[in-house]
């Protein structure tokens, strides 16, 4: 096992990999950069090094300065948690050609899931379903067209490097598709500086359902189910639960026997996400995630794995003890993501929290590196942190769920609760008749609450 794990991270992930270190008796380090100096996680670790000025490139994704304080510390393992360098291969390469573990998959498959084109492929060889599209990358407009109108209207032009929802572009009719690809195109090479560009597709009313995978990176490799985050603004989660209200414990073993083969046969190392559209009964591999995830509490609440801990014991090279069987599915779980946000515009609302009482209470869990006091910088994403609720069954999990979202006080800020609130009260939310466009829909029509 590792004996000093630096968190190359910040916020609630980087407390939540913390916690797992602690738990399994491994000094922690923190890094921060000058505007993070009173953030929690800090507080919280063994040792912390100041890694630079407040902007990422400068600190959190400033790979000299990660180095650094590793040999300064002696750190044996890094944790990249989500986000920042977490799915950068190269950095994980140069971890390792200095003899310090990067805990994640191995570069190479960071490396395929990382181009869009390649994940495809990739999944398609091993035998998952793919969404309908380009065989690679698209060249001129015309080229475009035909393949367009061979999978038949609408299209999705998406970025061959993309990520966050950026580079992504509907074409509805022929007419439209010249734009989407100059669109989608500068977009890409703004955000990535890369504009190929290749088309999908476009699902009108699809659910967005993920598998959750973990693998000893030798042929062993278990799923953990599914998680549905449907409800989306801007192709960004915001709500995910467990299970989908869509599936049935057949379906879900069904796709997890699937991706759990084909990532015995990638060997693949670590926790990972494979995300999926669902329509009409059918499942379409959209991409993978190399990483941990934002929502990995709501299947942690299902099965009872911790899967950090998890993912830190395979990155070891521990023996991998966990067998398909042994994942056992109880009750349901969702989790929202309250962001510091203006709840009409969603403008980021970075300041100081002046109040801050989170709700508790069984089933209630909150992943969250804020405080009474704490001042949100404008530098990094809007998170404040992750309620997930718990319940036997999904009524219950909703019922515990408006009451922990009506207790939780977050003064100072704006912060998207009312949002949840009025979400958690809807009939199509109960009903859990929603899909991936149902939020823009919902908040077209009704405007976003604002109390
Ligand atoms: P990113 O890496 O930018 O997040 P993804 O490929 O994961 O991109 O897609 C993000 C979201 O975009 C999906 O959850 C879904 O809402 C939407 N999306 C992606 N592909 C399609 C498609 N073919 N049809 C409809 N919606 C799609």
């Amino acid at each position: 096992m590792f004996e000093k794990i630096l968190i190359a991270n910040r916020g609630e992930i980087a407390l939540r990999v913390l916690r797992a270190c602690k738990e399994l008796g491994i000094a922690t380090v923190a890094v921060h950069s000058t505007a993070d100096a009173d953030a929690m996680h800090v507080r919280l670790a063994d040792e912390s090094v100041c890694i630079g000025p407040p902007a990422a490139r400068d600190s959190y994704l400033n790979v000299p300065a990660l180095l650094a304080a590793c040999e300064i510390t002696g750190a044996d393992a890094v944790h990249p948690g989500y986000g920042f360098l977490s799915e950068n291969a190269r950095f994980a390469e140069i971890l390792e050609q200095h003899s310090i573990h990067f805990i994640g998959p191995k570069p190479a498959h960071i490396r395929v899931m990382g181009d869009k084109i390649e994940a495809k492929r990739t999944a398609q060889r091993l035998g998952i379903p793919v969404v309908p599209g380009s065989e690679g990358g698209v060249g001129s407009d015309a080229e475009a067209l035909s393949i367009a109108k061979s999978i038949g209207f609408p299209v999705l032009v998406k970025a061959t490097a993309g990520g966050g929802g950026r580079g992504m572009k509907v074409a509805p009719t022929e007419d439209a598709l010249s734009n989407a690809l100059a669109t989608a195109r500068a977009e890409a090479q703004a955000a990535f500086g890369n504009d190929a560009v290749y088309l999908e597709k476009y699902l009108t009313r699809p659910r967005h359902i993920e598998i959750q995978v973990l693998g000893d990176g030798q042929g062993r490799a278990i799923h953990l189910g599914e998680r549905d985050c449907s409800l989306q603004r801007r192709h960004q989660k915001i709500w995910e639960e467990a299970h989908s209200p869509a599936l049935n414990i057949a379906a879900i073993n069904g796709i997890g026997a699937t991706v759990a083969k084909a990532m015995r046969d990638l060997e693949y190392l670590g926790v990972g996400t494979v995300e999926f559209l669902y329509e009409d009964g059918e499942f379409y591999f959209i991409e993978m995630n190399t990483r941990i995830q934002v929502e990995h509490p709501v299947t942690e609440a299902i099965t009872d794995i911790d899967l950090v801990l998890e993912q830190i014991r395979v990155a070891a090279g521990g023996d991998f003890e966990l067998r398909q069987e042994d994942v056992k599915f109880h009750g349901h779980a969702i989790e929202c993501r309250i962001n510091a946000e203006h709840p009409q515009t969603f403008r980021p609302s970075p300041g100081k929290i002046v109040a801050y009482h989170p709700p508790g209470g069984l089933g209630v869990r909150i992943d969250s590196a804020a405080y009474h006091g704490y001042t949100i910088p404008p530098y990094y994403d809007s998170l404040v942190g992750k309620l997930i609720v718990y319940g036997k069954t999904r009524g219950e999990c909703l019922m515990r769920l408006r009451r922990a979202l009506d207790e939780f006080v977050v003064d100072g800020v704006d912060t998207t609760l009312p949002l949840f609130r009025r979400l958690v009260r809807e009939k199509d939310i109960i009903d859990g008749d929603y899909h991936i466009h149902w939020l823009e829909d919902f908040l077209a029509k009704n405007g976003a609450p604002s109390a």
